[in-house]
């Protein structure tokens, strides 16, 4: 809610809301980047993991991977995979299809708008939760794709 009482708009896209007009989650996606780039444990092994529910969440600018997103969200959160010897096994197989991953077809239909878990619930993106909470965010973007709408 903001000052006012009156509820603050939340992502178009995710419905993640946020209390100051200057957050959002572009810029905590930048955020979270800039620490997967940093190559340092836990946020480096998990880029390919990160990246993955984001493009689930905010599918609109990203349509080119989402299939591969799916894919490797998939993948890490239900069938159990490590998720940078996927991201590996991925950048080695230019033509990865889902079924050559034994995933499951992306769901059909207008991406959700709905999720259990956005980005701005990973907070500052603080080491000591940050692979559990990854996951889950990952799993709440499976979740809702997989939900008739
Ligand atoms: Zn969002």
């Amino acid at each position: 809610m903001s000052p006012g009482g009156a509820p603050l708009d939340g992502c178009p896209q995710c419905g993640a809301q946020y209390a100051n007009a200057g957050d959002s989650c572009a810029s905590r996606f930048a955020q979270l980047l800039a620490l997967d780039h940093s190559r340092q444990a836990p946020w480096g092994p998990l880029h390919g993991l990160a990246f993955s529910a984001y493009v689930l969440q905010h599918s609109a600018e990203h349509t080119a991977s989402l299939e591969r997103c799916w894919l490797m969200a998939y993948r890490v959160t239900v069938a159990g995979d490590d998720p940078s010897r996927l991201a590996n096994a991925l950048r080695r197989t230019r033509d990865a299809t889902l079924e050559s991953f034994d995933a499951p077809p992306l769901p059909h239909g207008t991406p959700p708008t709905r999720f259990a878990l956005t980005i701005a619930d990973l907070g500052d993106f603080a080491a000591a939760d940050y692979a559990m909470r990854c996951r889950m965010w990952a799993r709440s973007a499976i979740n809702a794709w997989r939900t008739p709408r």
